[in-house]
């Protein structure tokens, strides 16, 4: 009984030694770095791409209230040199949408938020719709397909049933549970089946695809990439800055060393000269830990890039590797539903690979 009593004050005292040891870590400096794509009002987002302008407006009035927003190669300097504040957060786009011009840019200007805007050149200079949106045109939209619909792929011609009607379903994403209609499933199997091939191949695919649905080769509106022009008018002014995302937009892990510094290079190029700047950061195509290998961080790292970012869930700290960031991807979400995400993710997220 004794014992007990006397232990009772120690255990307390251990509880508390708990609580501020918790406490301490979680006002340890940290970054966050954000991860969008799209900002757009989309009728069809199966890919779960585009964050609506009311939204995004929201989300970027909110990370000033939970944090210290800032330029991307400001949290890695720094981080580098012990002087992160508290919960830094910097936001990024990938691959170059002309939306990031005219919906993105405004609203970042407006709360003077910056933002790094990563760009594959081959889509900005082509003028056409990456695969993926290219399939969700053909595909899920009122079309009528020849069926069976026959696609030429490496192995020979495969071919799908496609002589359900499409039903359009609002919401509905890869990663909801059920496909309201046959199209919706005609949808999963081409991205399954697509997604693999090498650049060529894909093309080859792609081709027979936009004329089997009749579809024109040009870019929509709602989906086109920036002009080289509108580069240039996004990076103007101090809010976004342009970083390099390859040429093609492949899965560098998929190519030959050669072939990697080809992609790393040209992309890099065709934006210094648009820019008439120098381009010093990265952000690997796809970006989870399997799209890009070893070689290519050591490639990004040769060619004198300042940081490359990764897409996987983690923190930056000091001792995070630069040359593989990690970001939260952010979807369409309430603003409410980010700010809870933000504040897990500070208090809970693991920190990124260390260097
Ligand atoms: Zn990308």
């Amino acid at each position: 009984m004794l014992m007990r009593v006397l232990r009772a004050p120690r255990s307390l005292w251990r509880l508390g030694q708990n609580h501020v040891a918790a406490w301490r870590k979680r006002r340890e400096p940290k970054g966050l770095i954000l991860l969008y794509h799209r900002v757009a009002a989309l009728e069809s987002d199966p890919q779960l791409l585009a964050v609506t302008p009311e939204n995004f407006d929201r989300h970027i009035a909110l990370l000033k209230t939970l944090g210290t927003p800032m330029h991307l190669s400001d949290m890695i300097a720094a981080a580098a040199a012990g002087r992160l504040p508290r919960r830094a957060i910097a936001v990024t786009f990938d691959d170059g949408y002309a939306d990031n011009l005219y919906y993105a840019k405004p609203i970042l200007q407006r709360h003077a938020v910056p933002a790094t805007v990563f760009i594959a050149t081959d889509f900005i200079e082509r003028q056409r719709e990456y695969w993926w949106d290219v399939i969700e045109r053909a595909i899920l939209a009122p079309t009528p397909l020849p069926d069976p619909l026959i696609l030429p792929f490496p192995e020979g011609p495969r071919q799908w049933p496609a002589s359900g009607d499409f039903l359009p379903a609002p919401g509905w994403s890869v990663l909801s549970s059920d496909d309201p209609s046959p199209r919706h499933s005609l949808y999963r199997a081409l991205m399954t089946a697509i997604n693999p091939l090498s650049r060529d191949q894909r093309d080859k695919v792609l081709s027979a695809l936009v004329t089997a649905a009749q579809i024109p080769e040009e870019a929509r509106d709602s989906h086109r990439p920036l002009t080289r022009a509108e580069v240039v008018t996004l990076a103007e002014g101090n809010v976004v800055t342009i970083g390099a995302h390859s040429h093609h937009h492949p899965r560098l892990s998929g190519l030959s060393a050669a072939e990697q510094e080809t992609e790393i290079d040209t992309g890099r190029q065709r934006l210094t000269a648009w820019l008439g700047q120098d381009i010093d950061t990265f952000a690997f195509p796809y970006g989870n830990l399997d799209a890009y290998s070893g070689e290519t961080v050591s490639l990004i790292k040769r060619k004198g890039f300042v940081l490359s970012c990764s897409n996987y869930p983690g923190l930056v700290r000091g001792d995070t590797d630069r040359y593989q960031l990690p970001r939260l991807l952010v979807r369409n979400i309430t603003p409410q539903a980010l700010q809870n995400l933000i504040i897990e993710s500070f208090d809970h997220l693991e920190p990124g690979l260390r260097a």
